[in-house]
């Protein structure tokens, strides 16, 4: 996901591709290091577009990832996504103040850039890295394994001395909240 800087103009451009997992050297080593594992190709819709001293691009992606539940340790698939606003400056500007507008819900990030073409695949993948949760859950509402006898809370009770905190997880299991 390149473009050269002179093909940027102040009306918005609109980039879109379907990028495969290589294009990301950042994300191989995630799925390498087991983290998570990439199940589709990451989808990229970047709208760029010349901005005063700057170049603004307004951005989303979505893939589908497998990860391990922190609490009952099975794999799950979920969907990943991004909204993200990124402007690039050329180096020697870097300096200048960063009064950037808060937008809601939306991550602002400000990267130099060097020479004549600008490459967004790093900050992609960087995007993609910061949306994958510190402790996944294959559910809001996973009971876990039995700290005692490793029986998956999940699939089946157990007769541990723990077994009055899992009662009471079973009483909420029946409680549904409207989303
Ligand atoms: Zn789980
Ligand atoms: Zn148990």
């Amino acid at each position: 996901m390149k473009i050269r800087v002179d093909d940027i103009k102040e009306q918005p451009r609109v980039l879109r591709s379907e990028e495969p997992l290589e294009t990301f050297p950042g994300l191989v080593a995630v799925q390498d290091a087991g983290e998570c594992g990439f199940l589709s190709p990451v989808t990229v819709e970047l709208a760029v577009a010349r901005e005063y001293d700057h170049i603004r691009v307004k951005g989303n992606l979505k893939t589908r990832i497998r990860l391990n539940c922190s609490r009952c340790l099975g794999d799950f698939e979920a969907d990943l996504a991004s909204v993200f606003t990124m402007f690039y400056r050329k180096e020697d500007r870097v300096a200048f103040d960063e009064e950037e507008v808060e937008l809601a819900e939306e991550d602002l990030i400000s990267i130099a850039y060097q020479g004549d073409e600008i490459d967004f695949a790093p900050e992609i993948a960087e995007q993609v890295i910061m949306e994958l949760p510190l402790k996944p859950l294959c559910q809001e509402s996973c009971r876990g394994l039995c700290p005692t006898c490793g029986v998956d809370l999940n699939e089946a009770e157990c007769t541990c001395a723990g077994s009055s905190f899992s009662l009471k997880f079973s009483a909420l299991k029946d409680f549904k909240v409207d989303k």
